[in-house]
């Protein structure tokens, strides 16, 4: 059995991206720890979420510990580093924020995590951070840096298959989420995603993990995320079908990978029976 690290930038980045890969490598006997960069304290708090007295980040941290507990994972380490917004906020200079922290300094302490545990898997983010989020292209510099110094064998690039996402569009189940909104609202939202940049294109590909099995569990994971993600969101308001055309597959680039594209590997642990 192995050590598997999933390193990502915000409380509930695990669950959306990963949560499911995660419980089946748990289920499998390997050992998984998760590994936050940042307290995620600029998110937007749904209302009621954070008792007075108390901060985002402090809520969030909670949160994150609940999800690792329906998830059935071995550890939880928060680095601690200050969320910095969307791309092009201020807040993106704030000295104490992840995007500001020198890469070799953050790679050395999941290193020092990665060696600590043994690792031979560790997950990151493709080099966009699928979507731009400065703290998510952090993960993937500070990852792939991390790697090098622990030297760690296997490294997956946790990403969307922008190919997939863009069919979603026009998947049939999706209307069920479009009452209530103006069809012009949803014609814009469908355009929209049949024209997204996020994640990968599928011929870059290398892994599709099938998370259907624990499917609901995923969902109970996002859930346990209350400040950011309530019944209303997008995410929990998709009829179970929807949600599983969405999120029941996740995405990897494994790096150094010879080939990409369909037919895809199905197991992170494959390729280190063969070294
Ligand atoms: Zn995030």
């Amino acid at each position: 059995m192995a050590t598997a690290i999933f390193f990502h930038a915000h409380p509930d980045d695990e669950a959306i991206a990963t949560s499911g890969t995660m419980m089946l490598a748990a289920r499998a006997g390997h050992r998984v720890v998760l590994v936050t960069a940042t307290d995620g304290a600029l998110g937007d708090a749904n209302p009621g979420t954070v008792p007075d007295g108390s901060t985002l980040a402090e809520v969030r941290a909670e949160e994150l510990l609940r999800a690792a507990e329906v998830m059935g994972i071995d550890r939880v380490e928060m680095l601690g580093y200050g969320d910095s917004g969307m791309i092009g906020e201020p807040s993106n200079d704030h000295p104490d924020c992840f995007w500001q922290a020198p890469v070799e300094d953050a790679a050395r302490r999941l290193a020092e995590i990665l060696v600590d545990e043994n690792a031979s898997v560790l997950t990151i983010y493709d080099d966009h951070g699928n979507y731009g989020h400065p703290d998510h292209i952090q993960v993937h510099r500070v990852g792939v840096r991390a790697a090098e110094i622990a030297g760690t064998k296997a490294v997956f690039e946790a990403t969307m298959n922008r190919d997939h996402l863009r069919a979603l569009a026009d998947d049939a189940s999706l209307s069920e989420i479009d009452a209530g909104e103006g069809a012009d609202d949803v014609e814009s939202r469908r355009a929209e995603i049949r024209e997204t940049d996020m994640g990968t294109p599928a011929a870059s590909i290398t892994h599709a993990i099938d998370v259907m099995s624990v499917i609901d569990r995923k969902r109970r994971t996002l859930a346990e995320h209350r400040s950011q993600i309530d019944e209303t969101s997008f995410f929990m308001a998709l009829p179970p079908e929807a949600f599983s055309a969405a999120f029941g597959t996740e995405w990897f680039i494994e790096r150094g990978a010879p080939t990409a594209g369909p037919p895809y590997s199905t197991d992170l642990f494959a390729s280190l029976e063969k070294q």
